[in-house]
């Protein structure tokens, strides 16, 4: 059996908040409750969005929450940042082009809009395969006008799995997704081939997100099989919600670990609090990530997203 492998994979695109902080925990939690390796991957494909700075921010702030890795982040080196890992996704790519699975789209984001079925949960579309059967002729003039996206083909097929937290999870690729981008017009690669790639060379066994990504794993199982990768295991977890059941966003600014180290001033209480809405112990008594870790359970995590107590957000 290999090792538990586990990883925190955050977007530096703001401040880590309560919502990153909930994942980082139960990540680290579940590989350490059985003396697994934890990884600190850096996802910024977009770098023109994610600075270092805020990368480094993040490092610090998980840090000062008691995380810890055996390896990533900037201490594992520039191979840590998705900005840097553009070859590995450039060979999958060419693995994905040699069976014929790959095409240009040339819509724009009005004409997908205008095109596509209604959207899903989630707030993507499903793709109508408008520019799934261009001829070359067509092709090589709408590369005259604009750089094309790529998108990869799904087949007209369930793709089923077992979701250590949400249970089992269904979805027909073709008809609830569409065929899907692989690489955007700039050449940013999508997330989807870049979460693949790299949990699969980085050896992780286990992966630990939000429940919002949980319609993401389908798409991102086809692409395990379609390279030849071992699919790891997937943990959604519930989100946090305000008291009123509202989900939380990046509105919700006085819930970031910037206020919260002030306010709090230690990360055990916040532990405490996070520790008793999710479940893990019946009250929010202060407590350390290592006293959690001796009794964790995926047992006691609940699938429902979870309400933050009023108390919280009055503190903070
Ligand atoms: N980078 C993603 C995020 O911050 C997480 C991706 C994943 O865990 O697969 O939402």
């Amino acid at each position: 059996m290999q090792p538990v492998c586990g990883r925190f994979a955050p977007t530096p695109s703001g401040r880590i908040h309560l919502g990153n902080i909930l994942c980082a925990m139960l990540s680290w939690l579940s590989v350490r409750s059985v003396g697994g390796r934890y990884l600190l991957r850096i996802e910024d494909l977009d770098a023109m969005r994610c600075p270092r700075s805020l990368a480094d921010l993040i490092e610090d702030d998980l840090h000062w929450f008691g995380i810890d890795w055996d390896d990533g982040g900037s201490a594992g080196g520039e191979q840590w940042y998705q900005s840097n890992r553009f070859d590995l996704y450039d060979t999958c790519y060419q693995q994905l082009q040699e069976q014929d699975l790959l095409y240009p789209c040339f819509c724009s984001r009005a004409e997908l809009h205008a095109a596509q079925a209604p959207h899903r949960s989630d707030g993507t579309y499903v793709y109508a395969g408008t520019c799934r059967s261009l001829t070359p002729e067509q092709i090589a003039e709408k590369r005259k006008r604009r750089p094309p996206a790529t998108r990869v083909r799904v087949p007209d097929r369930v793709v089923s799995f077992v979701d250590g937290c949400q249970g089992r999870y269904t979805e027909n690729l073709a008809q609830d997704c569409g065929d899907f981008i692989i690489r955007r017009s700039d050449g940013v690669y999508g997330y989807q081939l870049a979460v693949v790639a790299d949990d699969a060379a980085m050896g992780v066994t286990e992966v630990v997100r939000g429940r919002d990504l949980l319609e993401s794993t389908p798409r991102q199982l086809y692409l395990y099989e379609k390279l030849g990768l071992q699919a790891p295991v997937f943990y959604h977890i519930p989100l946090l919600t305000a008291p009123d059941g509202r989900r939380l966003s990046k509105r919700d600014g006085d819930l970031d670990l910037g206020v919260l180290r002030e306010k709090f001033g230690r990360p055990e209480p916040i532990i405490g609090m996070l520790a008793a809405a999710i479940g893990l112990r019946p009250t929010a008594q202060p407590v350390t990530l290592q006293e959690l870790a001796a009794e964790f359970s995926w047992d006691k995590v609940p699938k429902e997203d979870v309400a933050l107590p009023e108390e919280i957000l009055r503190k903070a």
